[in-house]
């Protein structure tokens, strides 16, 4: 497993097992699997309804807890300061934790105007030990400029729609240069037409991999952390066979060029409430 060390000094392992929309009664499952194919980390959130089934998993699976980097996400419904600090609890009751690796505020809100208030509360959070990291999630240049400005503690990471359709070049610069590691959620583009591109199919057929292992490749190389998503076993043991091979430069490049042809999946966080 391939690490990157934080802004605060936390370590996150780079490829992560995610589980939206998988239901809590098989997130169980899911995670298990996922534990015994060798993550170790997981990214789930309030609003996927499933942080019972996950910690339950952590719990049972005799991998020490320490050993797993868990991350849950703050709901729209709930941001602001005192509604913040009693969701997080919510979420630690749920999972059977006291602490979380990564706290996330998963959309900025504009629009309610809350996120600099819920900031605060993660920072608290923080103070007191019980997230060992804190950050945003489909934060723009716009919500980021003033959350630095307003904030104490800059966000260790940005998760954020990112995949060779949506590549997101002037995202991934902006918190790069502002020491935020990037995250990207629906990696795989959901599994959608991208897995279908034949540029994938060729590239998988030089290394003997999958479409699905080489996009993962690609974000790995790039510096991404990625959390690819599958609730099928042989899936979720695929996605993680991905450190036995490199793409080259131009390889990478090719990738980043399909760009062109998509576009965005999920909604636009200037308006997402
Ligand atoms: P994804 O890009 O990971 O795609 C998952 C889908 O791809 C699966 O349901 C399956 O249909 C297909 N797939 C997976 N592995 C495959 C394989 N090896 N071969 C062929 N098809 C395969 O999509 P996602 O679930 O949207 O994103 C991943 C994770 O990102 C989520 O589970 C969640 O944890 C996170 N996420 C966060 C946000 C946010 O707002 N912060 C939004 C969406 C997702």
């Amino acid at each position: 497993m391939q690490y990157i060390t934080l802004n605060d000094d936390v370590r996150i392992p780079q490829l992560g097992f995610g589980v939206w929309q998988i239901p809590d009664a098989q997130a169980y499952e899911a995670v298990s699997t996922a534990l015994e194919a060798g993550y170790r980390h997981v990214d789930t959130a309030a609003a996927y309804e499933n942080e019972a089934g996950v910690g339950r998993a952590i719990r049972e699976s005799g991998v020490p807890r320490e050993d797993v980097f868990l991350t849950t996400k703050l709901w729209n419904g709930d941001q602001g300061y005192d509604t913040t600090l009693r969701a997080f609890d919510l979420s630690l009751e749920r999972l059977g934790t006291d602490y979380v690796d990564l706290y996330l505020i998963h959309w900025p809100v504009p629009e309610q105007d809350l996120y600099i208030e819920s900031w605060r509360a993660l920072e608290k959070i923080a103070a007191d030990g019980r997230a060992r990291a804190i950050g945003v999630s489909n934060f723009t240049a716009e919500t980021l400029d003033r959350l630095l400005k307003e904030g104490t503690t800059p966000p260790a990471i940005n998760q954020i729609e990112l995949h060779p359709y949506f590549p997101q070049a002037a995202m991934r610069e902006y918190d790069r240069k502002h020491g935020i590691v990037t995250e990207a959620w629906s990696p795989l583009g959901q599994g959608g037409d991208l897995l279908g591109e034949p540029l994938l199919t060729r590239l998988g057929g030089l290394y003997g991999k999958t479409p699905a292992q080489v996009v993962i490749r690609w974000h790995l190389q790039l510096g991404n952390v990625v959390i690819p998503k599958s609730a099928t076993p042989s899936r979720i043991r695929e996605n993680f066979d991905v450190f036995d091979f490199d793409l080259t430069p131009d390889e990478i490049d090719e990738i980043t060029a399909l760009g062109g042809a998509g576009g965005r999946i999920g909604p636009d966080p200037a308006v997402f409430n």
